[in-house]
């Protein structure tokens, strides 16, 4: 699998499947859940309430992965993971790999061969740039996967260098 990274916004990707930051409401919020709503429409909404009614009663878990369709974006799939928030006291590395490795699976059994993430927890959840690139980086590249291409889509350039220079320490 190639690892690929871009500047820019998630929902403009012309990838299978996209992968959103979601809360575990799954009921929309706001960063890029709000960005993947708005530009999406509100077939995407749809699928997480009926998801909600079914499924994830209780709301999707932390560390856990759903897909749902993509709606007007160019891609076909979103799938909605719930990141960690950041916590100074406890450490909650394995549920930020865990939405990485989990979004993946998901992919998989979709027979999607394309996949964009953004930088899960890095927005409201709170968590370091450097070290939410660090798990997410080595997470994606040990997963074994059989997509063709992850791709890590940074909104900003200070989050996209963050990225390209773990990517050299690691890839
Ligand atoms: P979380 O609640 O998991 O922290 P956020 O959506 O608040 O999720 O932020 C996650 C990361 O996504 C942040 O680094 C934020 O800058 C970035 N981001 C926000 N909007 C977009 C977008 N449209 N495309 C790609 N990344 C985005």
């Amino acid at each position: 699998m190639k690892l690929t990274l871009v500047q820019g916004d998630i929902t403009e990707q012309r990838v299978d499947a996209i992968v959103n930051a979601a809360n575990s409401s799954l009921l929309g919020g706001g960063g890029v859940d709000g960005a993947i709503h708005r530009k999406g429409g509100p077939e995407i909404l749809e699928e997480c309430r009926a998801l909600r009614a079914s499924r994830y009663g209780g709301g999707l878990p932390v560390g856990q992965a759903v897909s749902t369709t993509a709606g007007r974006l160019p891609a076909r799939w979103v799938i909605h993971t719930v990141g960690p928030v950041y916590s100074r006291n406890e450490d909650r590395s394995h549920l930020l790999a865990s939405c990485y490795r989990e979004s993946l699976k998901v992919a998989d059994a979709l027979g999607a061969a394309t996949i964009a993430f953004p930088a899960v927890s890095t927005g409201v959840y709170r968590w370091p740039m450097d070290d939410a690139a660090r798990i997410s980086v080595t997470t994606v590249l040990r997963s074994g996967s059989n997509l063709d291409e992850a791709r890590f889509v940074l909104f900003d350039l200070a989050a996209y260098e963050v990225f390209d220079r773990v990517l050299r320490e690691f890839g």
